[in-house]
């Protein structure tokens, strides 16, 4: 861990231990003895800003609340972990983090009827707006990511016993927000190339319909899978599921806020997105969009009545118990909406940063691409059993071997130990890292006497 890492953290912590003065003082102001805290509260950040480059004095913050380590890998390191890439923060939503973080802070201005997306000031209810605006559908709600999206659409569609169709690489969250609803899940195969088609789910419906005499509830497909991140026929999915009348789920858990979603071009009836996955957002977040069709039925409200009291809770929506993103979730997705909303246009820039390292991960002897080539998007999987995984065979540390080679080297994400098929995710590195991480891993291989290809790159 830097020094320098360590002492910005610290002066961060003195600031707050400032702040905290501010907040027990009356509104009238620091009293004589409070003034004296906060100066020399403000005099320690101070004297560490100072002192940022000074080793030895002392170590800088390690720790909050004696237990907790801070986290410095995203300052230290090069992450390339497969899904932490695109849920970095933007530095406004860190500063929205400080601000909001306590609990119920987005409810200062919340007026009638109640409701998290109606609350104008901060402006959420346009944000709202925005968010459906963003992925062209016609009404968004935030939820504790897309897994709750999921679960709040299988809840309103599926009964007990229902077919539900998912693909072969669909996400376990799937199965279990299926699952919870009572759902049945029925898989589309993919093909030679790990690619869902819409003759394939054409198929997987008919077969359904054959065995159990209905037809599914809902089709739910991801654009780009978390194995492979292939992309899949989404517009001829949700053309194919519209022919039997059965809505469409589009999960964009890795495309929503990285490139452009277009939900009605697709024909989605549902877009779901995760804030922390790939809108640069904080866990958990993500965003539910929908059709003035469908909006009815998902956004339901609340037509409970209370025996005793009679009670009523009017316009809350029963899938999103009310309100969903209560704080500093919220607002720190909110302030990266702007950056996130400009990155999208910027998805051709990052295709070819991955194209880069994953061309320079294939320059090296025995590597092979496991995703469809050339690559259509910034996560990927890689097999290095004819490789990095024949130098384990022979290391002292086994497959500890890469990982130890790539921490010395401030490389952090590969899967410790693996040395076979691995993931990495080169989302939002310059091209500076990424340079680093090709020169890197080729340094590596040829450490260990693999023969690297070494082109014009
Ligand atoms: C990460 C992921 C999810 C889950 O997203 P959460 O926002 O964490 O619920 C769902 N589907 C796919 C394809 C994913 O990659």
């Amino acid at each position: 861990m830097s020094i320098r890492v360590q002492k910005v953290f610290e002066a961060l912590f003195a600031l707050e231990d400032a702040r905290e003065v501010l907040r027990q003082t009356l509104p009238t102001g620091l009293d004589p003895d409070e003034e004296t805290v906060f100066r020399t509260k403000i005099a320690r950040a101070q004297a560490i800003l100072d002192n940022l480059d000074e080793r030895g004095s002392s170590p800088g913050a390690t720790r909050i609340a004696g237990t907790l380590d801070i986290r410095t890998r995203e300052e230290d390191t090069i992450n390339i972990q497969p899904i932490q890439a695109a849920g970095r923060l933007t530095p406004e939503a860190r500063k929205a983090l400080i601000a909001y973080g306590d609990g119920y802070s987005t409810c200062d201005a919340c007026r009638k009827p109640f409701r998290l997306d109606k609350i104008s000031r901060p402006p959420i209810a346009a944000f709202h707006e925005n968010l459906a605006k963003f992925l062209n559908m016609d009404i968004a709600r935030v939820v504790p990511g897309a897994r709750r999206g999921f679960q709040a659409v299988t809840n309103t569609l599926v009964e007990k016993g229902d077919p539900v169709i998912v693909s072969a690489l669909a996400h376990y969250t799937e199965f279990l927000a299926v699952e919870a609803a009572g759902g049945v899940v029925r898989e589309i195969p993919v093909n030679a190339q790990n690619v869902v088609t819409a003759d394939a789910t054409a198929e997987k419906i008919e077969e359904v319909h054959y065995e159990t005499r209905r037809l599914p509830k809902l089709v739910m497909i991801d654009h780009f899978d978390y194995q492979f991140a292939n992309e899949h026929d989404v517009r001829g999915v949700a053309k194919v599921a519209h022919q039997y009348d059965i809505p469409i789920l589009y999960n964009g858990a890795y495309t929503v806020g990285v490139m452009p979603v277009d939900g009605k071009a697709i024909g989605a009836d549902f877009v779901i997105g995760s804030g922390h996955k790939s809108m640069a957002s904080p866990a958990p977040s993500g965003v539910l969009a929908t059709t003035e069709e469908w909006a009815p039925e998902v956004l339901r409200t609340t037509a409970m009545v209370g025996d005793v009291t009679n009670r009523k809770f009017g316009i809350k929506e029963v899938e999103m118990l009310g309100c969903t993103l209560m704080g500093a979730n919220l607002i720190a997705m909110m302030a990266s909406f702007p950056a996130v909303k400009e990155r999208t246009m910027c998805w051709d820039e990052e295709l070819k940063k991955s194209s880069y390292v994953i061309d320079g991960l294939h320059a090296i002897e025995g590597t092979n691409v496991l995703s469809e080539y050339p690559r259509k998007h910034t996560l990927s999987k890689v097999d290095t059993t004819a490789s990095f995984d024949r130098v384990a065979c022979t290391h002292k540390r086994r497959g500890f071997f890469l990982s130890d080679e790539l921490s010395r080297r401030g490389i952090t994400g590969a899967f410790a130990g693996a040395t076979r098929a691995w993931k990495l995710n080169t989302y939002g590195l310059s091209w500076k890292k990424v340079r680093y991480l090709v020169e890197n891993f080729q340094e590596i291989a040829e450490k260990y006497d693999l023969a690297v290809r070494r082109e014009k790159q």
